[in-house]
């Protein structure tokens, strides 16, 4: 079972909310969940978020992310159309629009955010109601393997991104619900039955 629930939750554990937000450290495979979730549950409607950062190869504007300029982001903030917005990595910006997460709701969706811790703790002040899930590695030895594997990134960014990731697995018990990512598919139809069913389930 890899599944825990908060023992001081927020919430009592048997609870229902059709938002779930999804964060962890970063490199703990949050995106390949949430891929997963995307392509093995079409009926979950997962946010696609708006960033400054620029595409990785493989990854399509207004699918994988939504992206924006400097200038266009602002704008965002400005007019207050995200819900949660962070510098994440101290890189880049990335943030939640609002309306598509509202339209979901309102048409009954299971919906998902898949975000940073600060942008999870953002949420928790304006939708209460979400539930909140960590995804958690297996070890920290598998989560700097996951890092360095991705290949993606600079010496000097996974620098940062580890020491991001240290803080970030000091979050857990801010959670409602603790998935250990040990294999992508256990870790989506654990996520996707705590959408359907709540974490009474
Ligand atoms: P990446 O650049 O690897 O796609 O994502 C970097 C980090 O940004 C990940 O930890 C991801 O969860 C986070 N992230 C992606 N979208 C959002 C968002 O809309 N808001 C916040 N706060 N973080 C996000």
């Amino acid at each position: 079972m890899s599944v825990t629930y908060a023992a001081e939750g927020r919430h009592a554990p048997a609870r229902h909310s059709r938002l779930v937000v999804l964060a962890g450290p970063t490199a703990v495979g949050k995106g390949t969940v949430a891929a997963a979730v995307r392509t093995e549950h079409p009926e979950v409607w997962i946010s696609v978020s708006a960033t400054t950062r620029a595409p990785r190869p493989g990854e399509v504007d207004g699918v994988h992310y939504h992206f924006v300029s400097e200038e266009e982001f602002d704008r965002l903030v400005a007019e207050d159309q995200l819900l949660e917005w962070a510098c994440v990595h101290g890189a880049a910006r990335y943030g939640t629009p609002r309306g598509p997460v509202e339209q979901a709701l309102a048409a009954g969706r299971p919906a998902m955010l898949e975000i940073d811790l600060q942008g999870a703790r953002q949420v928790r002040e304006s939708m209460p109601e979400a539930l909140f899930v960590f995804l958690k590695p297996p070890s920290w030895d598998e989560l700097v393997r996951r890092l360095v594997g991705r290949g993606t990134e600079t010496e000097a960014e996974r620098e940062r991104r580890l020491a991001t990731a240290r803080g970030e697995l000091a979050a857990e018990s801010e959670f409602d619900v603790t998935i250990v990512n040990t294999e992508v598919h256990d870790a989506v139809e654990e996520l996707v039955k705590l959408m359907k069913f709540g974490s009474e389930s």
